[in-house]
């Protein structure tokens, strides 16, 4: 078939997949799973993209919830500015990274010390070394849907990119390496239970999302998280909260506060680089004395704790921690959702949806969804139709089923308001 291209995003896209592998630097980007073609940006502001040939979305993956004031946010961009012209990168120690630690040590409740390394999927994976380190254990136990970045031991019934593309497990990953992680469904007390009671004393930890942003959005059910908190300590391994996207979003102190669970470390990303690329990992100061040069366990970076990235996050994190928006923009996700809902319904689609403070997701599905089996059960067709619709009318909703959405400050209520309308609009044709 001999496609036309016709708008400067197509042709881009024409000259990306010949020189990038799917024409995109990550797979959802694509639009594989919706269909169409990926747009291309131009330039962002507030809570809109524009694209390369002149069109205007309301943003509603905000570069996966790194940003929660918008994009170009003033606070940001002056900080950044004001960086730049101090040097980009310094391989040296700077203040900046005293600053941003103190801010995360202050906020995070079950943080005593931090590390900065460059992205989400970095921090996961020298968390999981310090947690093997710290208990002489070797067994990851993670749950099927959740998605901790592209770290070999993690590609094991992971969510996010891995379950849009329908993979199982990805090539690539030594056997050896993936049999040492277990992963086992979500809000599942007895499955967590059957593993501790066979292998406890080989586990060395479990990295968890405490609210799932990866196979879509799932909150976690009442006393699961409590009971790994539980069976980690009577056994002698650690709890890890994977906060990438949900540290600062779900609730200004992260998913640990919110629902008072003390995790032994926690890894960060997204929103503490304010749009940067930037991840952290911390926890109890005993574990995190472990890491080089304190300790032995070796972790390193060109690039981390760079001045830009450090800049862009407390720029970002002291708006948030003068404003506290998480409540209100929880609300506002509620009120959308609510709305989604009874057009729904009215059409006869089936639908569920949640929110957690500037994060939330729906599935069209009648069973409630509590783990990624459920979330498997939503309309995929449907959803791809609705994805579509929605573009065409400048909604840009995240291009799968199994991501959730994000909001930002910049998503006032008339905006959501507007939104809605055509949120309506897009389902009602793509029940057609
Ligand atoms: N953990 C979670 C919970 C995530 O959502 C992500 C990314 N979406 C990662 C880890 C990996 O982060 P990064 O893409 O920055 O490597």
């Amino acid at each position: 078939m001999v496609t036309q291209i016709e708008t400067a995003s197509e042709r881009l896209f024409e000259q990306a997949g010949a020189l990038m592998p799917g024409g995109v630097s990550s797979p959802v980007r694509a639009f594989g799973r919706v269909g169409g073609k990926p747009f291309f940006v131009d330039r962002a502001e507030g809570a809109l993209l524009h694209d390369v040939d002149g069109r205007a979305y309301f943003d509603y993956v905000m570069s996966w919830g790194a940003l929660m004031l918008g994009h170009a946010h003033p606070a940001i961009t002056r900080a950044l500015t004001e960086a730049a012209g101090r040097g980009t990168s310094y391989g040296a120690p700077c203040g900046a990274e005293v600053e941003l630690a103190q801010l995360v040590v202050d906020l995070m409740p079950s943080i005593e010390m931090v590390r900065f390394v460059n992205s989400g999927t970095e921090a996961t994976m020298a968390a999981v070394r310090l947690a093997r380190a710290a208990t002489g254990r070797d067994i990851v136990l993670k749950f099927d849907g959740c998605y901790h970045g592209h770290a070999d031991s993690f590609l094991v019934r992971a969510g996010s990119g891995v379950a849009t593309l329908g993979l199982p497990d990805s090539p690539g990953v030594p056997r050896a390496l993936a049999e040492l992680t277990i992963s086992v469904p979500y809000n599942d007390p007895d499955a967590v239970r059957n593993v501790f009671d066979t292998r406890g004393d080989e586990i060395a930890c479990i990295i968890v999302e405490p609210v799932i942003g990866n196979s879509g959005f799932i909150a976690p059910e009442p006393g699961f998280l409590e009971l790994l908190r539980e069976i980690t300590t009577r056994h002698g391994a650690l709890l890890i909260f994977d906060e990438v996207m949900t540290g600062f979003r779900v609730a200004m102190r992260g998913a640990q506060d919110r629902l008072g669970i003390t995790p032994d470390l926690t890894t960060l990303g997204k929103v503490i680089g304010g749009g940067l690329p930037v991840g952290a990992y911390g926890g109890r100061r005993d574990l995190m004395s472990m890491v080089a040069p304190a300790g032995a366990v070796y972790q390193a970076g060109t690039l981390s704790g760079n001045p830009l990235a450090m800049a862009a996050g407390i720029a970002q994190l002291l708006f948030l921690r003068e404003t506290a928006p998480q409540e209100d923009l929880e609300r506002r996700a509620l009120r959308l959702l609510h709305g989604l809902e009874t057009t729904a319904h009215e059409l006869d689609v089936p639908f569920q949806g949640s929110a957690a403070g500037a994060m939330f997701g729906f599935h069209f599905t009648n069973k409630p969804v509590r783990d990624f089996a459920t979330a498997s059960t939503a309309d995929a067709e449907l959803f791809a139709r609705f994805h579509r619709a929605a573009l065409a009318r400048g909604v840009f909703l995240p291009p799968s089923p199994f991501e959730a959405a994000f909001l930002s400050t910049a998503h006032t209520e008339e905006l959501m308001d507007d939104t809605l309308e055509r949120l309506r609009d897009a389902l009602r044709e793509a029940v057609r």
